[in-house]
């Protein structure tokens, strides 16, 4: 026993000075649970640059680990070694996975240390460009003639899109066959294809491809309407006659649970500091993002923030009756 006791205080002595140096020149891995070039990717390419200069000009690299809707990424942060050198960027999908996966290989509430909320997003539901409707009121019309043929895309159980998804179809009474994909990213590129019909996406990853029409976009699930300049005509799903329809994204940072405090403390700051750098905000809000300036910055407000939507999506998803394995 005193033996351990011996031992324990020795890590503690050793990980206090790793925590001072921290992160001392090596470089850390941030682990994005989607594939490349999407929308969750592209908050932490942008975030990553952003804290470079708050931790010293620390070479952050970006580790893609997708698949399960961001259940494998997270859990192989929550497995990593809890030095700070590998961390999460993940969305929504931390709220919405321990409802929408009867399995889940980790335990939110209890694995991470949580670093701070970094954005919201609203999401808009877009078409492939072929599809016969120009507004959403024949899009609906389109997808009552077409029952039972209608593809839809996602980004595996749990992530944005299949969230977006559930609620749209169980709003519209439609049953559409989901696609999965191991981020949006592919499945954008199967939408202007037109291998899938439906997709919805957070604006980070569909304002471009709106913008040079390579797909249509027929409303915004957000309450009000975006203020973006080329979002801005959109209709919410609202409007659109689904009542209570609402769904916005947010981007969090987590380290596994047992980080240091004094490498959490350092983590939070860089964090804070990028969420204040000009150009972080610039290319987020050029993208229809609001960086996070409340109470969700500091560790605290994050993890509480987390459980509230938790508590938030869990009934909402068990009423539009879903479940997957
Ligand atoms: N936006 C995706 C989702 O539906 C994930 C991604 O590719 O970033 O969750």
């Amino acid at each position: 026993m005193k033996k351990l006791f011996a031992l324990t205080a020795i890590a503690a002595v050793v990980g206090g000075a790793h925590a001072q140096d921290f992160p001392g020149g090596k470089t850390i891995t941030m682990v994005v649970p989607f594939a490349a070039g999407g929308p969750t990717d592209r908050v932490a390419r942008d975030l990553a640059e952003a804290l470079r200069k708050p931790l010293g000009g620390a070479s952050i690299v970006i580790d893609n680990v997708p698949g399960a809707g961001s259940s494998i990424g997270a859990a192989k942060v929550a497995r990593a070694a809890p030095d700070g050198y590998t961390l999460l960027l993940n969305h929504i999908g931390m709220s919405t996975i321990p409802t929408l996966v009867r399995n889940v290989p980790f335990k939110v509430e209890t694995d991470f240390e949580y670093l701070g909320i970094v954005n919201d997003v609203p999401m808009t539901l877009i078409s492939r460009p072929t599809l016969q409707a120009n507004n959403y009121k024949e899009l609906f019309a389109w997808i009552a003639a077409n029952k039972g043929k209608i593809n839809l895309g996602n980004a595996g159980v749990g992530s944005a899109s299949h969230l977006c998804g559930l609620l749209f179809q169980s709003a519209t009474k439609t049953e559409m066959t989901p696609v999965p994909y191991k981020g949006t990213a592919p499945a954008i590129t199967d939408l202007i294809g037109g291998q899938i019909d439906l997709l919805c996406d957070q604006t980070t990853n569909t304002s471009p491809q709106i913008e040079s029409k390579k797909v249509k976009a027929f409303a915004v699930t957000t309450p009000q309407r975006l203020t973006t300049p080329l979002l801005k005509d959109l209709p919410t799903l609202q409007e659109a006659g689904l009542k209570d329809f609402q769904v916005t994204i947010w981007h969090g940072l987590y380290a596994p649970k047992g980080t240091p405090a004094a490498v959490t403390k350092k983590l939070n700051d860089a964090v804070k500091v990028a969420l204040k750098d000009p150009d972080f905000i610039k290319k987020q809000e050029g993208l229809g993002a609001v960086v996070a300036a409340d109470g969700r910055i500091e560790p605290e407000g994050h993890k509480k923030f987390v459980a509230a939507e938790i508590a938030k999506w869990s009934p909402i998803i068990k009423a539009a009756g879903v479940y997957a394995d």
